[in-house]
């Protein structure tokens, strides 16, 4: 049986792309993760495929200006984090479909950013009750082998600095379905945290809001008994 890896799963790694559905989704569940690789000099892509504009329990809340109010919360926290640059594929939260669009917007992604790995929803745990996550995570999958491929939308690689996509390493967050990657991110939990009080709108009153999130942070550190971890499941791709 293979051990469980920690940080070092990610030693090759020199450009990481995270593709997530909402913003907030890549601080929550892979912020500490994206801290340490961001304070070793690695090149962090952020995208989110939603503008997040339904995430309000306010109904007199206007879609539109809550988008921009999150576009600006995820420029926030990615200063926090180090992230190299952030993208927004400007669909509607709630409403996001793995079809032949995504998967080419995200393809472009991978030929802009030449990342090397990729960090993404699991598409198929069975407990992702999310539909949006399902969707991001299976598009960034079907975008992968694609987005190597010379004859597929062509157009894409005159844009300057694309190139044909170069990913080697995958791994799915948010999933049960026996991760065999723990990392250990209590000594980033802070900037973590900071990271996701950025998104004010989501969590209003600060680390009080996110006693969720600590809980499940710390159900994973249980796994190698560190206060917080994040877990993570690396797909074998050839
Ligand atoms: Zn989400």
């Amino acid at each position: 049986m293979e051990s469980k890896k920690g940080i070092e799963a990610f030693e090759k790694t020199e450009r990481l792309i995270v593709v997530a559905a909402h913003p907030d989704d890549l601080e929550s569940l892979c912020g500490g993760v994206v801290t340490f690789l961001t304070r070793r000099g690695v090149q962090i892509f952020s995208a989110n495929c939603t503008l997040g504009d339904i995430g309000a329990q306010d109904a007199n809340m206007v879609r539109p200006a809550l988008a921009s109010t999150r576009l600006a919360e995820t420029e926030e926290a990615a200063r926090i984090l180090g992230i190299t640059k952030t993208f927004n594929l400007g669909h509607h939260d709630g409403e996001l479909l793995p079809d032949l669009n995504l998967r080419g917007q995200i393809a472009r992604l991978y030929r802009l950013t030449q990342a090397d790995t990729l960090l993404t929803f699991d598409p198929y745990w069975t407990g992702q009750i999310h539909p949006d996550h399902r969707a991001a995570g299976q598009a960034a999958l079907d975008a992968y082998m694609p987005a190597k491929m010379p004859l597929y939308r062509p157009e894409q690689l005159n844009e300057s600095q694309a190139g044909l996509g170069c990913l080697e390493q995958v791994f799915f967050f948010s999933t049960d379905r026996d991760p065999d990657v723990f990392v250990d991110v209590t000594a980033v939990y802070k900037t973590k945290l900071a990271a996701c009080m950025a998104h004010r709108s989501q969590f209003p009153k600060g680390e009080e809001s996110l006693e969720w999130l600590k809980e499940i942070d710390r159900r994973q550190g249980e796994a190698i008994d560190a206060t917080y971890a994040e877990s993570f499941k690396e797909i074998r791709v050839w």
